[in-house]
């Protein structure tokens, strides 16, 4: 990715020692709890950075995506986001944080309503954070379908009468809307065809180079993560077993839990650059080829 940023720059979101848990009713025999899904979680994104998560199915990567997005209440650690303790907000977090971090999730068109138009979708979400003028409110709606690729005919329809991979573009039209700093992506084109999930890709960093967002870009799919991420965390079991540039994540893993997990990918043939280079000029090819 061309739009890495400098370690030396102020992070953007830092997350020190974050530890989660869910309550549970312990079941038949097992007595009430809190099980813990995320212990001792510490990472920073910058300025324009995507980090990606990887890991095994039940590692925490989404509860961190939660805790970010202040779903699910952390027991220990802080998360500060433009140098400001997000937990010191209280447990509503204030409509300017939710504004600048917004989530696209897997499925977009469970976060539309069936029954209303897009574009009341769009333009409710920016009622909500108080863009209320009629021609704003139309400008920034058409201006974030441009920015998605989708025109002005694709906001007079219901969700149902898109295809996912235009769902999917509503969703991020609905969060970019909002101008937003940081987009958690939970699995956010898993459920997508390949070469449709190529050319939300592509959108994704072409959204970043022009407007300088960060992602934090959740899957377990690992190609798709090398594809877009600058530096990758790995989960393992609640913990963040290693993080590291992308290129060293994928050359040269040193846990063994990474090692595990790349599997097929192994340490000792690292991608050298130019063929690195032309990997991503053939994905971009081949999503290009069918937009
Ligand atoms: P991942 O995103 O890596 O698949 P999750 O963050 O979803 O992992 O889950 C981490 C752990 O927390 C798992 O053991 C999962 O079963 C548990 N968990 C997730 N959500 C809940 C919940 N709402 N209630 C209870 N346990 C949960």
């Amino acid at each position: 990715m061309s739009t890495a940023t400098g370690d030396a720059m102020t992070p953007l979101l830092e997350v020190r020692d974050l530890s989660v848990g869910y309550e549970t009713n312990g079941g038949f025999w097992g007595r009430r709890g809190i099980v813990p899904a995320v212990e001792g979680v510490s990472f920073e994104i910058a300025p324009g950075e995507t980090l990606g998560f990887v890991g095994e199915s039940g590692s925490g990567k989404s509860t961190i995506g939660k805790a970010i997005l202040r779903l699910v209440s952390p027991l220990a650690g802080s998360i500060r986001f433009d140098g400001r303790d997000v937990a010191d907000d209280g447990p509503r977090a204030p409509l300017s944080y939710r504004r600048q971090v917004q989530a696209v999730f897997q499925d977009p068109s469970a976060s539309l309503n069936p029954r209303h138009l897009v574009a009341h979708s769009i333009e409710s979400s920016l009622r909500r954070h108080g863009v209320t003028t009629r021609s704003e409110v139309r400008d920034r709606t058409l201006e974030a379908f441009e920015m998605v690729g989708l025109d002005r005919s694709h906001l007079q329809r219901f969700p149902n009468e898109l295809s996912g991979g235009q769902q999917q573009r509503v969703a991020r039209a609905r969060a970019r809307v909002l101008r937003p700093r940081l987009v958690v992506c939970d699995e956010a084109v898993s459920a997508l065809d390949l070469s449709t999930q190529g050319q939300i890709i592509n959108l994704l960093a072409d959204l970043q180079q022009s407007t300088g967002v960060s992602y934090l870009f959740i899957a377990h799919d690992l190609g798709l993560v090398r594809h877009i991420a600058h530096r990758v965390g790995v989960m393992s079991q609640g913990s963040l077993v290693e993080l590291a540039p992308v290129d060293d994540i994928f050359g040269s893993p040193q846990h063994p839990y990474t090692r595990r997990l790349l599997g097929a990918t192994p340490a000792s043939s690292p991608e050298g650059r130019d063929e690195r280079r032309a990997r991503r000029r053939e994905f971009r090819a081949k999503a290009e080829a069918v937009s």
